[in-house]
């Protein structure tokens, strides 16, 4: 027996893909600018409309916004849509998602593309249901099905070692978010030009009130910026074990970040977790230290450059992906590392090819 889409759910009808055209990056300003993860959004967007032989367009929504159309169109949007309005300069997520469910009900792109930022996993997920339409978060790759031109959105599921392609059969668009650094940020071509729209949306009063702003505290370069991190694992047994992390990441001028297991037995904040479902990284050295190489947090260090594993069991699986491995205690070789790079003070320039 064969079932159309409408059987199956009566109360979202299917779309006419037809009418949907382009694949759309939606920009993240705050006031430090445009993110960078939202740059990144334009590496499988880019891919994507190549095959579905459409365009990329940049939606940049907010006030005074309208500056950071002429980004995305350097690194490779052929239009960007902007509503830029006074009644938008406070971010408020249902606010700013209404915006673009307008936007897309008006242009109907194929496939939005969001950043899973903070602000993108708020509002992907409430875009996509007003929408009515499917969601995939974290997405690792996109490929197209030739056939039928649904999008494929691909990403490991939880806990196991697949990758799962998943695809939005019948409604349209189709809505992905991707971490922060799992796709690298397009080449800038000076050359491009491209067309900016601008649109006026009525905008609705805010279901909510700002009332004030806490900024935390943040001593440290977060993760994934850093270009060193010394990473701990459960093999590091403690709390304080950490010290000698933090000794030895300083001393790289990085910063300490850790495993799931250390982050659930409270060695390390959780912001400091890479992996999965801590984050990406893309540092140039990643010292992985008592950390065993599972599939989830192997995943977070995709983009780094060198890995150095340190770990007392030589058939650990982190010493597959490491590119050097040391076979140890770590309480016996950092010290000795902290040793040596301390040596190295006296020749900054060594210290540097060290790390390069
Ligand atoms: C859905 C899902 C999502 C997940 N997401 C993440 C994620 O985002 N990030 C993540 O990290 N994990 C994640 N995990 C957990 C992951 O599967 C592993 O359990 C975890 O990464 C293991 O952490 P570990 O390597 O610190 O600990 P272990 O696997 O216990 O390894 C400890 C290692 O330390 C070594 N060791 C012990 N003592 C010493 C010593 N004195 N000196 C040197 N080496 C020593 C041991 O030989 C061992 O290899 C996820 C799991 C699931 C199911």
């Amino acid at each position: 027996m064969s079932l159309n889409c409408s059987d199956l759910c009566p109360l979202w009808p299917c779309e006419d893909k037809k009418e949907y055209k382009g694949v759309w990056v939606v920009g993240e300003v705050s006031e430090k600018g445009l993110h960078e993860a939202s740059l990144q959004m334009l590496t499988p967007a880019l891919k994507v409309s190549k095959k579905l032989r459409s365009e990329v367009v940049g939606v940049l929504i907010g006030y005074n916004v309208k500056k950071y159309a002429d980004e995305f169109i350097k690194h490779g949007a052929s239009k960007v849509i902007v509503v830029d309005d006074k009644a938008l300069s406070t971010y408020y997520p249902m606010l700013y998602g209404d915006v673009i469910v307008e936007l897309a009900k008006r242009f109907k792109p194929e496939l939005i593309l969001i950043a899973a930022t903070m602000r993108g996993r708020e509002m992907a997920p409430y875009i996509a249901n007003t929408l009515k339409t499917g969601i995939t978060a974290d997405c690792t790759d996109f490929d197209v099905d030739e056939k039928t031109g649904d999008v494929l959105q691909i990403r490991p599921p939880f806990g196991a070692m697949l990758l799962a392609h998943i695809k939005t059969p019948s409604r349209r668009p189709q809505v992905s978010t991707a971490r922060p650094n799992v796709f690298p940020v397009p080449p800038r071509d000076d050359s491009r030009s491209g067309e900016i729209i601008e649109v006026k949306v009525n905008v609705r009063k805010p279901r909510m009130k700002l009332i004030s702003v806490k900024k935390i505290k943040k001593e440290e370069v977060p993760i994934e910026k850093a270009e060193v991190i010394v990473s701990g694992g459960k093999g590091i047994g403690s709390k304080e074990g950490f010290k000698v992390l933090e000794e030895l990441a300083n001393l790289l001028g990085g910063v300490v970040a850790g495993s799931r297991k250390a982050v659930d037995a409270g060695w390390i904040p959780r912001e400091r977790q890479v992996g999965q479902t801590g984050k990406s990284v893309k540092p140039i050295l990643y010292i992985a230290v008592g950390i065993s190489g599972a599939a989830q947090h192997m995943f977070g260090v995709r983009e780094a450059g060198v890995i150095v594993a340190i770990n007392k069991d030589e058939n650990a699986p982190i010493f597959r992906q490491a590119d050097y491995g040391i076979v140890s205690d770590y309480r016996e070789v950092l010290p000795k590392l902290i040793e040596y790079i301390n040596s190295l003070k006296k020749e900054p320039r060594l210290l540097k090819e060290l790390i390069e």
